[in-house]
């Protein structure tokens, strides 16, 4: 996603090799080239900003060190930079002290919440964690049975209410690794509710909550989102973006914030070929850290993000 990005700012910063000493013009220079670059690769304004007066600062501010000539200096500089504003150290999952962790995911629809439910109960298994996945999204026709398809493919069982009551109607068959609430249900809290007790009764000790998106913010989305974290009092609410939605990243990701809340981002999609600099932004807008990332359909494909990888990459 990053690879234009990538080689722009790979070719403002080559230019600089080679030199012994660098002069203000040759930094200004620079840091024009790599402003253009951020702006071309959607990163917001505001955050473009901050990031050029810093390189600026610190360039034309920077001893010269014996072990990096000029131009290694400032590659040095634009890199911690980088990963400052993504957020700097790695933010782990706050796990709560007594189980069950509650982790809920929220964001737009098709965002990637329920293929996010399934990656995160596999890697919380991986970890050692015994998760439940828990369906909320009673709104999506079909979201429920993604749920419990993503759930089997983790081998993470799923919690959702009782087949066919779903308010799209939908008549789920009750398979293998399918917890059924037992009463009709077509309300998210309830089920969120009934689900962390299930966790509690079972021992499950994170329980994952699957809520609904609708494509645009509206305020029923958001009413609904903040009465389910209201309800459970999650140790950790996602924030799952696209990152393939440009500067509606940004935008909707202080929607959700003033509507619902939340503790940390997951960035989805970034293995598409869109110019992803918006949802490089969000950390930095919202203040709320990137904990993970997801790149492909396949529960390998996604990790925990960690800003000096990224920025590395970015960098090439
Ligand atoms: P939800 O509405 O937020 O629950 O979103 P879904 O989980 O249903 O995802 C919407 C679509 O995006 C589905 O077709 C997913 O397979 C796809 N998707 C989710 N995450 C990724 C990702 O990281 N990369 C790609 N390429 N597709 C993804």
């Amino acid at each position: 996603m990053f690879d234009s990005l990538s080689d722009r700012l790979t070719g403002a910063l080559k230019d600089l090799r080679g030199k012994g000493k660098l002069s203000d013009a040759d930094i200004d220079r620079t840091a024009r080239e790599i402003r253009l670059a951020l702006l071309e690769a959607d990163v917001s304004l505001p955050v473009v900003r901050g990031f050029i007066a810093g390189i600026k600062q610190r360039a034309k501010g920077a001893e010269v060190s014996g072990a990096l000539n000029p131009a290694q200096q400032v590659v040095k500089i634009v890199n911690e930079e980088l990963i400052e504003i993504l957020g700097g150290e790695t933010r782990r999952v706050q796990f709560a002290k007594k189980p069950p962790t509650i982790i809920m995911l929220a964001g737009l629809q098709g965002a990637g919440k329920t293929t996010l439910a399934g990656k995160l109960g596999n890697w919380l298994k991986q970890q050692g964690h015994t998760p439940l996945l828990v369906a909320c999204d009673l709104q999506r026709p079909g979201a429920v049975s993604q749920l419990q398809i993503v759930g089997e493919r983790a081998g993470v069982p799923v919690f959702a209410p009782h087949p066919g009551t779903g308010i799209g109607g939908e008549n789920l068959p009750a398979e293998n690794g399918w917890v059924p609430l037992g009463v009709s249900s077509g309300d998210p809290v309830a089920v969120a509710r009934a689900g962390i007790d299930e966790a509690v009764a079972q021992h499950y000790d994170v329980v994952v909550i699957d809520t609904a998106g609708r494509l645009g913010i509206d305020e029923e989305l958001m009413r609904q989102a903040a009465d389910i974290r209201e309800a459970t009092n999650p140790d950790e609410v996602l924030f799952v973006v696209d990152a393939m939605i440009g500067q509606d990243a940004v935008s909707t990701a202080e929607s959700f914030q003033a509507g619902v809340g939340f503790t940390g981002v997951v960035l989805t999609k970034l293995d598409g070929d869109a110019r992803g600099g918006a949802a490089l932004s969000v950390r930095q807008v919202t203040g709320r850290p990137i904990m993970f990332a997801s790149s492909g359909e396949k529960l390998e494909d996604f990790d925990v993000f960690h800003p000096d990888r990224m920025a590395s990459r970015i960098l090439g």
